[in-house]
């Protein structure tokens, strides 16, 4: 212990003096300089033949480095990816974690921990308006509780069409096509999950959507009923806080549609989930709680850091569904006496604990404390989206709906908006001025346009912070658009 706090003593001292000394988002430079800075110091192998060196001196040059060529998540101009600049309290909790390297496959792994993790599932399915029956697990991540989801989905199917265990028989069973049926513009994460789950690309029915993107529930009503007998809909994967837009799928229609046809409803609330902490934002998410599963993510809203993954399922029976296999971590004997982990409900065996820094998070801020962060955030994108109309080279694509601001520069040469875009958003990288997302968004009538991206999910951020941030992709705008003329 005398060592973990001289060494965290002594990096944190280093990660003072680095963030003392700058000031944009990133180094300059883009990819060519970064892997030349650490081909110079990473110049030595990171697996010498022979250790021996001096712990404290070997982290302190790899942490200076590391920081040095980190993105500043709490720069007002990184706004590119969801991650958020997380609390202390979290990161503190989040060292612990590591500290005690507790693990939630099972029980003598680390039996607080499961508490822990246990009652804060209990909490979390009470915010998404779950009842007692709900569970649930953390996971890495919204893409693996997506994966989660329809893999436990797909078991359901089949268990009730077939009778038969998908963990024994596998897909090539009673002549059956597993389908899932989703909009063009969900998350990218569905594609992989049909992957994992053996439904594949052609097994994903994409359901005509509104002028905004979201899922038509009278079409995904006449797709159900128009479906081939042999097809077996797994499930409904509807969006509630969609990545780019910020749109919620008109839950309570699709839940509906969902039970008519005894289709299994999840919602992909990774981003917007957040949003249930803001009186302000939360109805937007009703009849979240009808969906069967539920994605959420704490490292993108929730202020945690990465991962902090959770899924939820309205029933807990259903997590059942990845225990059908008996191990030695969840005999029925153990089982019976309460010596029993989390393996059996979840994909992962080993599973670092982050309930504990989620949990110091949520206990620290409370409701209403995160809820004003979200709102913080939801303020300033509407702040952001103002700006940008009021400007002439720059042309919104929609009001925000929880916190990203989607734009595109115009600029007035004639040349091509969406290498232009993409160029404009590289210079600012490679200049380490700002870090934006690029997005394609569906071009009404067809085809997809680049946009520019701002998420905001810091809640310190001022509106003039923000508005120097897009003074600098003006300046870099006019700036491309003058070497194009030259
Ligand atoms: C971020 C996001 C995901 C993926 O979550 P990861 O934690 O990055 O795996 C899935 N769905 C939506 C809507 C998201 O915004």
């Amino acid at each position: 212990m005398r060592q973990l706090r001289t060494l965290i003593d002594d990096v944190l001292g280093v990660l003072e003096d680095v963030g003392k000394g700058r000031a944009n988002p990133v180094a300059p430079g883009g990819p060519t300089a970064v892997r030349a800075y650490a081909d110079d110091v990473l110049a030595e192998p990171l697996l010498p033949a022979t250790g021996g060196g001096n712990p404290a001196e070997v982290l302190r040059k790899l942490v200076e480095a590391y920081a040095n060529w980190s993105v500043d998540v709490s720069h007002p101009a990184t706004v590119a990816r969801m991650q958020c600049p997380p609390t202390a309290v979290a990161v503190a909790a989040d060292l612990v974690a590591g500290a005690l390297n507790q693990s939630m496959h099972a029980w003598e792994a680390g039996p607080f921990a499961l508490e822990l993790e246990r009652r804060l599932i209990e909490d979390l399915a009470t915010l998404v308006g779950y009842g007692a029956d709900a569970g649930g697990t953390l996971t890495a991540g919204g893409s693996i509780s997506n994966v989660m989801a329809m893999l436990i989905a797909r078991d359901e199917a089949y268990r009730r069409r077939l009778g038969r265990s998908t963990f024994d028989s596998g897909l090539a069973v009673g002549g059956v096509r597993p389908v899932v049926l989703c909009t063009e513009t969900v998350h990218f994460s569905v594609d992989r999950g049909a992957s994992i789950a053996g439904i594949g690309a052609d097994g994903i029915i994409r359901v005509p959507a509104d002028d905004l993107g979201r899922m038509i529930p009278a079409e995904a009503d006449r797709i159900l009923r128009e479906l081939p007998s042999d097809c077996l809909p797994v499930m409904l994967f509807v969006c509630a806080g969609s990545t780019d837009f910020g749109w919620v799928d008109p839950l309570p229609e699709l839940a509906r549609v969902a039970r008519e046809h005894g289709v299994w409803l999840h919602a992909d609330a990774a981003y917007g989930g957040g949003a249930l902490f803001s009186e302000r934002l939360r109805p937007l998410f009703d009849g979240l709680a009808e969906a069967d599963s539920v994605t959420l993510d704490l490292h993108k809203f929730g202020w945690v850091p990465a991962s902090a993954g959770v899924f939820l399922t309205r029933d807990a029976a259903m997590l059942d569904h990845l225990a059908v296999q008996q191990t030695s971590l969840n005999s029925p004997d153990d089982v019976a006496e309460g010596f029993v982990g989390r393996y059996g409900h979840s994909i992962q065996a080993t599973r670092r604990c982050d309930a504990l820094k989620i949990a110091a998070t949520l206990r620290a801020y409370g409701r209403d404390g995160i809820g004003a962060m979200v709102d913080a955030c939801h303020e300033l994108s509407r702040y952001g989206a103002a700006r940008v109309a009021r400007e002439a080279k720059l042309q919104l694509a929609a009001e925000p709906v929880l916190s990203t601001v989607l734009f595109r520069y115009l600029p007035g040469d004639g040349s091509d908006l969406d290498a232009f875009n993409s160029s404009l958003r590289r210079q600012l990288m490679r200049d380490g001025h700002a870090m934006l997302a690029r997005v394609f968004l569906p071009r009404p009538g067809g085809g997809k346009d680049v946009w520019l991206k701002l998420m905001l999910l810091n809640p310190d951020t001022t509106g003039e912070q923000l508005d120097q941030v897009i003074d600098d992709v003006l300046a870099a705008g006019a700036a491309l658009e003058a070497a194009g003329r030259s």
